[in-house]
């Protein structure tokens, strides 16, 4: 290093002499060994020297014209530019008082005259190589200040183009450190950032989250599980995507959280209005489904639903190896009724009829049903048909305290019922149809034996 220096830089020193030998003596030793000199031989040339062109080293006697070398020296150690050149006195006066006044100048060296040339050379090249060390470490002081203020530079844009990324996001997004016990364990999660939509979804200042603990800001979260899933990205590497409700504050969020570092990174998406939406088309579908398996007129279940609702049933009981029974019943002499009575008030009929059996039944399972004109059906999952013949009577006796006046009824002055009952173990052997047309026939044997009764028939295996 230091021999490229030499060969590419001579430094240049200026000499300041009133003394021609001197002046000359010096000269032809410097430039021998590579050094560019310039030589003055009063004050004042010596300043002006300096200002045109800067030296690297000044030899300064001390007395010559116009200005003394201590006031040159003085001059040069006050000024920014030129406090840092060396400056070596070389000087006839050989006094402590002169070494020590040109020391408080601010000179670099002494040397007496007479001098010796190489000791004189030593000491001018030790000066100019401290120099130079002093340069390189300026120097390389200069390119680490230049390259640190480039990284923070840096660092600064992308702080600037992250904030933008995430103050702009449409999505709560916030970043989270583990934080352990001694044994390791995962005891809670640090706040590292946090865009403003992240805050405000937790009710939070972004300013107020960072640095602080997720499960004291949010202690309600601990009790629907959110934690231990947490703990689950950061140790397996589990990513957690899914819709959860905040029970603290009555949220539903979409979040995605995925291992970063000792910790993770996280989405937040409000999706309250989404929920809602969609608990709205629920309520509408099921409104929908409602009227769809509901005779407008009486307000049971349609035949639509019966027969959905006997082969649903047809199958669990024939899984389960239990009973399913039925009751098939006509309002008796309806037409006569409307006849005397008006279609109007044969629907009013129909509807208190509907309800009146609706009493009768007690278990959730036990279902009325429209079948069609007067008709009526009931499903009876899980009953034989002893409990069955029950619930029939049962209707007869609400039917009979509804005491709807029927004048033209043969049975009865009111209006009756006939009702056939059937009852199955359902297999592969049978048919719902079976079943239904069992508790025709037994209805049609109610009506020929005179209404106003109730007719049983099992469903037996057909012979042969
Ligand atoms: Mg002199």
């Amino acid at each position: 290093m230091d021999k490229e220096y030499y060969d590419n830089q001579k430094e240049k020193i200026l000499i300041v002499d009133d003394s021609p030998d001197h002046l000359r003596l010096l000269s032809s030793m410097l430039v021998k060994r590579g050094y560019q000199v310039n030589c003055v031989t009063d004050g004042e040339m010596a300043l002006y020297a300096i200002k045109a062109d800067l030296p690297d080293l000044v030899l300064l006697d001390i007395i010559v014209p116009v200005i003394d070398g201590y006031r040159i020296c003085q001059a040069l150690k006050s000024h920014d530019k030129t406090a840092h050149i060396p400056i070596i006195f070389v000087s006839g006066l050989d006094s402590e008082i002169d070494k020590v006044k040109a020391f408080k100048a601010g000179a670099t060296d002494y040397i007496t005259k007479p001098f010796f040339v190489d000791e004189t050379f030593l000491r001018i090249e030790n000066h100019l190589k401290i120099c130079r060390q002093k340069k390189n470490l300026h120097q390389i002081l200069q390119k680490n200040i230049q390259e640190k203020k480039y990284i923070e530079d840096e660092l600064n844009q992308s702080r600037t183009l992250l904030a933008g990324v995430l103050n702009s996001s449409l999505d709560g997004v916030a970043a989270f450190e583990a934080v352990r016990n001694n044994h390791g364990k995962i005891i809670n999660f640090r706040w590292i950032v946090a865009n403003p939509l992240a805050a405000m979804m937790l009710g939070e200042t972004k300013d107020s989250l960072e640095g602080k603990l997720l499960f004291e800001k949010l202690p309600g979260h601990l009790l629907d599980g959110l934690f231990d899933v947490l703990v689950q990205v950061v140790e397996n590497c589990i990513v957690f995507d899914k819709e959860h409700y905040s029970s603290a504050d009555g949220t539903w969020f979409h979040i995605v959280a995925v291992k970063l570092g000792d910790g993770f990174a996280i989405t937040l998406r409000d999706i309250n209005e989404k929920k809602q939406m969609e608990i709205r088309l629920k309520e509408a579908n099921s409104e929908l489904q409602y009227q769809a398996n509901i005779d407008s007129l009486t307000q049971v279940a349609n035949r639509r639903r019966f027969d959905e609702y006997i082969a649903q049933e047809w199958a669990i009981c024939a899984r389960e190896q239990q009973y399913l029974s039925i009751i098939l019943c006509d309002v008796d002499y309806f037409k006569f009724y409307n006849d005397a009575y008006g279609h109007q008030a044969g629907d009013e009929c129909l509807f208190r009829v509907a309800q009146g059996m609706n009493l009768a039944i007690k278990r959730p399972a036990d279902v009325v049903f429209r079948y069609g004109g007067e008709e009526f059906a009931v499903i009876l999952p899980f009953t034989e048909g002893e409990g069955a013949l029950k619930v029939a009577q049962g209707i007869r006796e609400e039917i009979k305290k509804l005491k709807i006046i029927h004048d033209l009824s043969q049975a009865s002055h009111y209006v009756t019922l006939s009702l056939g009952v059937a009852s199955i173990i359902p297999s592969s052997q049978f048919s719902v149809e079976s079943l239904i047309a069992n508790a025709d026939r037994a209805l049609y044997e109610a009506k020929s034996l005179g209404r106003d009764r109730i007719v049983y028939k099992a469903v037996e295996l057909p012979i042969g």
